[in-house]
């Protein structure tokens, strides 16, 4: 199947987006449109859950929406943009000699500080699971 691609086969680059804010006023934006990372560490979909689930978390607790709103962002969106760090990081090696991305992935996965910040957003317990 790969052989019939010819010289039709091309290759594209996971987007990495940061908006300046994810809300303005009255209205929010969540997942992918808000703060998609390339697939590296699989997390795209929790950040974009979490996000949905601490939105309505702070939706119920102010009844001022761009307050509301204001306080989510400023709360739940480091985990995301760690998560975003560490998922552009870990595919930088993907386009490097096969040595040096060797070398690279193999650091990645013995360095226990890297092991920490890779699996950090997936043991993060999300607003609105845990006892608030
Ligand atoms: C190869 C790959 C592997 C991945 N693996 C994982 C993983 O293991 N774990 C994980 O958590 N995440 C993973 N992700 C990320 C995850 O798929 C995304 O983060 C998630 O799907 C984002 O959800 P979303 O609803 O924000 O956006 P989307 O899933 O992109 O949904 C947006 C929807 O809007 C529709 N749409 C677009 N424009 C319009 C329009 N004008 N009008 C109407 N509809 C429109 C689209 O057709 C689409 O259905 C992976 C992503 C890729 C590409």
């Amino acid at each position: 199947m790969i052989d019939r691609f010819g010289a039709q086969g091309r290759y594209d680059r996971f987007d990495l987006i940061k908006l300046r804010r994810w809300s303005a006023g009255r209205v929010a934006i969540i997942g992918d449109a808000a703060h998609a990372l390339p697939p590296n560490i699989g997390q795209g979909a929790g950040c974009a859950m979490m996000n949905a689930l601490s939105l309505a978390v702070y939706l119920e607790r102010n009844a001022n929406v761009p307050a509301a709103l204001e306080t989510w962002e400023t709360n739940e969106r480091p985990i995301t943009e760690h998560t975003q760090r560490m998922s552009y990081l870990l595919g930088l090696p993907t386009t490097w000699p096969p040595f040096l991305r060797t070398l690279a992935l193999g650091w990645t996965g013995r360095s226990k500080w890297l092991v920490a910040q890779r699996t950090k957003t997936a043991l993060h317990r999300p607003t609105g699971t845990a006892p608030q």
